[in-house]
């Protein structure tokens, strides 16, 4: 068979300006898919259609090629593709391996806290140090859920864990040529089960950011995932849905992050170090490429 050349893809989401961090990131995905032959893809990761805007959207393309990035089109919007992420979350519906959440963040949080008094033990946290769900509703009978459906009780999707995880061998893995946050590298055993039974389909969103991530890979054939650190522990939840819902395993690297003056991360609700502002500021783009390493 032919090789086929590797896929890269950059994925941000406008939900502000375009900064540094997004920058070393874009250009590290540009570097190698050069080294390597390979194609540059763009995704506009925007399902939260309440931050993300058509504005910010122009502005963070219009910031990209200004840095001279230059993606191969069509560019990928995820929400002109509901449908496709309806059409994954309808196959682990279908499979017994999704059910309605129907506590909200208040029950949450409600219901942890007198657990924790109640215990006196910390409730369990995710990697990212959230709550894990408490997943009363997992076992409501079907005519409970359809009471409540025809109540009109708003509810998420989510995954159950449990079954998911009774469906996957123990070879679940990754292969992982950057590092983690403690210098993990080469091939990572994944574990899923940290993080409980996560979110497929938000209550005012009909997915989530870890379902489109791993539909949109493989719908757009991504060979190789690149992007921050930040992400290295979810890419256990995308490799289970990647295996519950039969798509191929991209290699992954995850790389360091660019952090502000203060030492924490760069983000763009705090408008740091915005592209748009460098430049206002005179600097020019190959000064942003230099500074970030890329010659
Ligand atoms: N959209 C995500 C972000 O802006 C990146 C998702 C990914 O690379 O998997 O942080």
């Amino acid at each position: 068979a032919v090789p086929s050349s590797p896929v890269f893809r950059f994925a941000p989401s406008p939900n502000g300006a375009l900064h540094l961090g997004h920058a070393y990131s874009a250009l590290l995905n540009e570097k190698l898919a050069r080294e390597t032959d390979g194609r540059l893809l763009l995704r506009i990761e925007d399902i939260d259609q309440t931050r993300c805007t058509p504005a910010l959207e122009a502005q963070m393309i219009a910031d990209l090629a200004w840095l001279g990035l230059d993606f191969t089109p069509p560019h990928r919007r995820q929400s002109d593709h509901f449908d496709d992420y309806q059409q994954a979350l309808d196959r682990l519906i279908g499979r017994g391996l999704a059910y309605p959440a129907f506590m909200s963040r208040g029950d949450i949080r409600a219901w942890i806290s007198d657990q924790e008094r109640a215990t006196g033990k910390p409730w369990p946290r995710d990697p990212d140090g959230a709550p894990i769900y408490p997943a009363l509703d997992r076992h409501l009978s079907a005519s409970e859920r359809e009471a409540r459906i025809a109540a009109g009780v708003p509810f998420a999707w989510r995954l159950d864990m449990a079954a998911a995880l009774a469906m996957v061998g123990p070879d679940l893995s990754w292969v992982e040529s950057g590092q983690g946050p403690s210098g993990e590298h080469g091939i990572i055993v994944a574990d899923p089960g940290a993080w409980g039974d996560v979110m497929l389909a938000r209550r005012d969103t009909p997915t989530s950011y870890h379902l489109s991530v791993v539909v949109d890979d493989a719908l757009q054939g991504v060979s190789d995932v690149v992007r921050g650190r930040d992400l290295f522990f979810a890419t256990a939840i995308h490799r289970l849905l990647q295996h519950l819902l039969s798509l191929p395993a991209p290699r992954y690297h995850h790389h360091r992050l660019i952090l502000g003056d203060d030492g924490t991360k760069l983000s763009k609700s705090k408008g740091d170090e915005g592209i748009a502002a460098l430049r206002n500021a005179g600097i020019d783009p190959v000064t942003i490429r230099n500074e970030l390493g890329f010659r």
